[in-house]
């Protein structure tokens, strides 16, 4: 976006605590397009993704069973996370840590989708987008958020929800390039 037309609309959202929920399936590219939007209209940026991801990382860390729902949950409601919802530079911390950079680890990558169908789990990363996504519109500053579930369960009365797609030769190509792992193995 640039020119009179996105200044236009940058300046009807700054201020306006509008929430942009942008949902769609993995490999759409939500994450970027919600990334870049964040930045020029000048809201917060929350990728749900990289909490379910952050989550996954210390369950590994701490030994947590994968396979004991019960205790996935109860991490999910302990775990000491901050998650920094800003377009220029997202971050999550774990106990003060910025362990953004292991998020997309090929032992994160493998486990994420076991942990993150845990129902208690899902419940508690729910309940922190939420505050996330609440405090945001109550600052005025607004918030682009993407995720899967976003539009239809986290954030049902957002200002815009938009679904993204692609074909899914693109998707897998940018999975592919996301995770270092071949088309066939995304596949
Ligand atoms: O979007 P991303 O691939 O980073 O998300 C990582 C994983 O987290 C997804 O594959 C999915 O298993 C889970 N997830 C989810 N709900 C969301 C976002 C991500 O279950 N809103």
């Amino acid at each position: 976006m640039s020119g009179d037309g996105s200044q236009y609309v940058s300046q009807q959202i700054l201020g306006a605590g509008l929430v942009i929920a942008i949902d769609g399936p993995s490999g759409a590219g939500k994450s970027t397009i919600a990334r870049l939007s964040a930045a020029e209209l000048g809201t917060n940026f929350l990728n749900t993704g990289a909490m379910y991801r952050a989550l996954t990382w210390y369950a590994l860390q701490q030994g947590t069973d994968l396979n004991d729902p019960s205790a996935l949950a109860m991490l999910a409601s302990s775990i000491p996370m901050q998650v920094e919802a800003v377009a220029h530079a997202p971050r999550v911390l774990i106990e003060g840590r910025d362990v953004t950079r292991f998020l997309h680890s090929q032992e994160v990558n493998s486990a994420v989708s076991q942990v993150s169908a845990v129902p208690g789990v899902r419940e508690q990363m729910i309940a922190r987008q939420r505050q996330i996504i609440q405090a945001a519109q109550a600052s005025g500053r607004g918030i682009v958020a993407e995720g899967r579930d976003i539009t239809t369960v986290v954030a049902p009365n957002a200002d815009v929800k938009i679904l993204l797609t692609a074909s899914p030769e693109v998707r897998e190509q940018r999975r592919a390039r996301q995770s270092g792992a071949g088309s066939d193995a995304v596949a």
